[in-house]
């Protein structure tokens, strides 16, 4: 991959560049898509990354779905995917790691403490590997895409860090590759999501200035249905994550 880069360099090719775990939605298109129109070549990886997964999470049942991944990103125009296996980005006596000091600390990073850091750290591997000129993130994991905007800043990547809006499903739910776990009621129920945000818009919108008042709101909402159990829900800056 870093010759391939290299030679696209060389002959003066802007790269673009998306990485993802694979099993590929509307979602990850639209971010090729973006990056088509952003660089000359498109180069995709596919990588379920098991230092960004917690001890009980699903690293060992993350969909996969490789050649159906493969057409669709051929049909998008992508010119190469990159797919590491474990061994080869985590090989024995692996032991340097990227780790954030207060974006982390916030929201995700909360309920699963590693995540961040496995994210940063497959993230500073990926660009130093693809070489490329822009990079783009989807606007779906926020919280991600401050990571890495950065720690693009902070080791001093010349990399363009590019964030595409979130896709989203016609019922409003956002497009992820995990939403197949969801059984028909839960699926119905995950709504509640982008109808709490949008409720919070609304009061906000007509003049509600107290914060608290909102979050309340927004937290019996979703509270009140059934297959929902809350995380995390507050108001914060869009840049540090501190309360606001
Ligand atoms: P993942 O395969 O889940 O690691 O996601 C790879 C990239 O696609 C990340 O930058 C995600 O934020 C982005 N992404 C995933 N789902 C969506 C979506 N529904 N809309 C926009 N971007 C998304």
């Amino acid at each position: 991959m870093q010759t391939a880069s290299r030679d696209l360099r060389r002959d003066g090719k802007r790269i673009g560049f998306v990485p993802t775990m694979g099993f590929l939605h509307q979602g990850h298109l639209s971010l090729m898509q973006i990056a088509r129109q952003n660089a000359n070549v498109v180069i995709a990886s596919i990588f379920v990354n098991p230092t960004q997964f917690g001890p009980n999470e699903d690293f060992s049942t993350y969909p996969k779905n490789l050649e159906s991944d493969f057409a669709l990103l051929a049909k998008a125009g992508v010119t190469g995917v990159f797919t590491p296996n474990d061994e080869m980005m985590y090989p024995k006596h692996y032991q340097t790691y990227v780790s954030l000091d207060q974006l982390p600390n916030h929201l995700c990073g909360i309920s699963r403490p590693e995540h961040f850091k496995g994210v940063a750290t497959i993230v500073a591997k990926l660009f130093n590997i693809v070489r490329p000129h822009v990079a783009v993130f989807g606007e779906k994991d926020y919280q991600q895409l401050a990571v890495i905007r950065r720690l693009t800043m902070d080791l001093n990547f010349d990399i363009q860090i590019m964030g595409g809006p979130i896709i989203r499903e016609s019922d409003g739910l956002a497009m992820s590759s995990r939403n197949q776990y969801l059984l028909p009621d839960e699926r119905k129920a995950a709504t509640c999501l982008k109808q709490a945000i949008e409720n919070a818009q609304k009061q906000i919108r007509s003049g509600e200035t107290r914060g608290p008042a909102v979050i309340t709101a927004a937290e019996k909402f979703i509270t009140s249905l059934p297959h929902t159990k809350l995380d995390d829900i507050r108001m914060c800056h869009t840049l540090t994550f501190e309360r606001i």
